[in-house]
């Protein structure tokens, strides 16, 4: 069986990644999203197990002391992390797993695999991704000034991915992300032995 790979995407806060990997999740086949734990409390709408794990402090703590985190990073003044099982057992399915995190996560997956393919969605200005944060609704003002200054360190990781896609219009970032994917299922180094004996029947 083909073995599966990572599928790490990040970009600051607000740029539409959430957006983007909804559509992906129903229209490209193979595809699982890993769900992290996190110690942010849960938005109006999220819901445990599928938008995050949500933790406590100390909880999130003993994980890492358990050594159960892919990654795992201090964003936003909370911990955020990938749990380790859940992605080795899909990759060892042979599907391609969806790794929705930050910048210093994204680094850390790069330095301990070689199977990881990684996307930086950016948006168009930093003004754009600050109406689209504000127009969310859903944090604080001390929240957006604090999301707004990641934005800015955020950015200065892309040349640390493989891909740059720029999130102006929904639907042509869709499509550029689905056409990455494509591509790295076409690796050669991918493909199961094909074995190209000659017919001798012929
Ligand atoms: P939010 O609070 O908006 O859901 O996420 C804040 C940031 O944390 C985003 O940049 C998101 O990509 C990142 N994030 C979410 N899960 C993880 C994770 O498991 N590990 C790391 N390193 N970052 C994560």
């Amino acid at each position: 069986m083909k073995k599966g790979f990572l599928l790490v995407i990040s970009g600051p806060s607000g740029v539409g990644k959430g957006t983007v990997l909804h559509d992906l999740m129903n229209t490209q086949s193979n595809l699982v999203y890993s769900v992290s734990a996190t110690t942010r409390k849960k938005r109006d709408g999220e819901i445990e197990g599928v938008s995050y794990f949500y933790k406590s402090r100390e909880e999130f703590e003993q994980m890492i002391k358990e050594g159960k985190f892919l990654e795992y990073a201090y964003v936003h003044n909370n911990y955020y992390g990938t749990p380790k099982e859940f992605v080795e057992d899909k990759i060892n399915e042979g599907k391609i797993v969806i790794l929705e995190i930050d910048v210093q996560g994204a680094v850390n997956v790069k330095k301990n695999t070689d199977n990881g393919v990684f996307i930086f969605l950016a948006p168009p200005s930093l003004k754009e991704l600050e109406n689209r944060i504000v127009g969310r609704g859903t944090e604080t003002d001390e929240d957006i000034k604090l999301r707004m200054h990641n934005a800015r360190k955020e950015l200065m990781y892309i040349n640390d991915y493989d891909y740059l896609v720029v999130n102006d219009h929904l639907n042509s970032a869709i499509t550029s992300v689905n056409e990455i994917i494509n591509a790295e299922k076409h690796r050669v180094y991918r493909e199961d032995d094909i074995d190209f004996k000659e017919d001798n029947n012929e």
